[in-house]
């Protein structure tokens, strides 16, 4: 039985990911779903977070905003508003936006979108935590 199977990742603005992988753990919207090959059918949603995947026995990470993955004939494709591998991520900006979105919520303002600002806050320490090592 092959001991990989094919992990893809894929956005709107184009495909970031595909690569024969040995493991993946994905943010899935009810906790985290783990995958290894051979893995029986399957489709959920995904939240904002880390995506980790160990590939030559060594592990990655990529940020994901909110999606889908579906499990199929050894491939596991995960469809995403976003998506950047971890040595992809600009830090500086990513923390900036962090930075931006707690100060909107720390105001409070009558004007702010508190969904849209705590959206912005988990992108960003999505992106803060796959650009670790
Ligand atoms: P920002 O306020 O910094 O633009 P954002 O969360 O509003 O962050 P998105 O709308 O989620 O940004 O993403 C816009 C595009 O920029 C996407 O293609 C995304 O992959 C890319 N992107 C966003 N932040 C980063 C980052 N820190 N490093 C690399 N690419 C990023």
């Amino acid at each position: 039985m092959a001991n990989t199977f094919e992990l893809r990742v894929v956005t709107p603005e184009g495909e970031v990911l595909q690569e024969d992988v040995e493991f993946v753990l994905v943010p899935g919207e009810d906790g985290e779903l783990g995958f290894l090959p051979n893995h029986a059918p399957l489709i959920a949603g995904i939240n904002t977070g880390v995506l980790r995947y160990n590939v030559n026995g060594g592990k990655k990470k990529i940020a994901l905003s909110g999606g889908f993955v579906e499990v199929a004939d050894n491939q596991a494709t995960i469809l995403a508003d976003t998506a950047e591998k971890g040595e992809m991520i600009d830090l500086d900006r990513a923390i900036a936006a962090k930075d931006r979105a707690e100060k909107r919520l720390s105001l409070k303002a009558e004007e702010t979108d508190i969904k849209r600002a705590e959206f912005a806050l988990r992108r960003a320490l999505a992106r803060i935590s796959a650009a670790e090592k």
